[in-house]
């Protein structure tokens, strides 16, 4: 009875993909089959010295780091972290993270990762939005291989970036006061998994690894969704 009205229910208002907004049919969920077999993967895990890694040439280097999937102007990925980061979808950040969980951990990707830890978000954007996306991915990453996640421990500082002029000296200031480490004795000699949900600049998260690395022992390595 209940499947009936579902199905008389979606005849009126059928759940759409979040990719290519064609109406989802029986057991799919938020996306379509046809967009979950075609994800614009970039499989730069299994490149040494690929094109995230390009980004820090100079700057810290990350043990390793990869970008999951290619960014496209109006394609499925920027859909998706749309929806993830503006649209209140919460459990799209799951579902990717663990199909990308699945299918990294495939290559040995995780094997020698100890913690995944979220890249924070300014306390007053996270309130405004309810979570933090890159908690999310890390939630269907943990389900996907079960690492598990620290994500109270490297926190953001209720600091604005906008506060200071825009010298380098300033910036470099910035950042250092943007993160701050609770309690660094839980990070010592862990190889940490930083997430987020795209990467461009690279300039937060060499932040976040460079307040990470001043702990003993700590090796850093990166994964995003999407590279932009
Ligand atoms: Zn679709």
């Amino acid at each position: 009875m209940i499947t009936y009205l579902q199905d008389f229910i979606s005849i009126f208002y059928p759940k759409i993909c979040l990719g290519c907004k064609q109406p989802l049919v029986k057991n799919e969920e938020l996306l379509c089959l046809h967009c979950l077999l075609n994800l614009p993967q970039t499989n730069f895990h299994l490149l040494p010295d690929n094109k995230i890694q390009k980004i820090f040439t100079g700057r810290h280097h990350f043990h390793k780091a990869t970008a999951f999937l290619y960014f496209a102007k109006g394609g499925i990925v920027q859909s998706i972290l749309h929806h993830l980061k503006y649209k209140n979808y919460p459990e799209v950040g799951i579902l990717i993270g663990k199909i990308m969980g699945t299918k990294l951990d495939e290559d040995g990707f995780f094997n020698d990762i100890d913690l995944l830890v979220p890249v924070p978000l300014h306390p007053n954007k996270q309130k405004k939005r309810g979570y933090n996306q890159s908690d999310m991915i890390c939630h269907g990453l943990e389900k996907a291989v079960g690492i598990p996640i620290s994500s109270q421990n490297l926190m953001r500082t209720a600091f604005s970036e906008s506060q200071t002029r825009k010298s380098r000296f300033d910036r470099w200031l910035n950042v250092e006061k943007i993160f701050a480490i609770q309690k660094a004795e839980d990070f010592i000699e862990k190889h940490l998994l930083l997430v987020d949900d795209v990467v461009t600049t690279g300039s937060t998260v060499e932040a976040c690894a460079n307040k990470l690395i001043e702990i003993p022992g700590v090796k850093v390595s990166l994964l995003t969704l999407a590279h932009a």
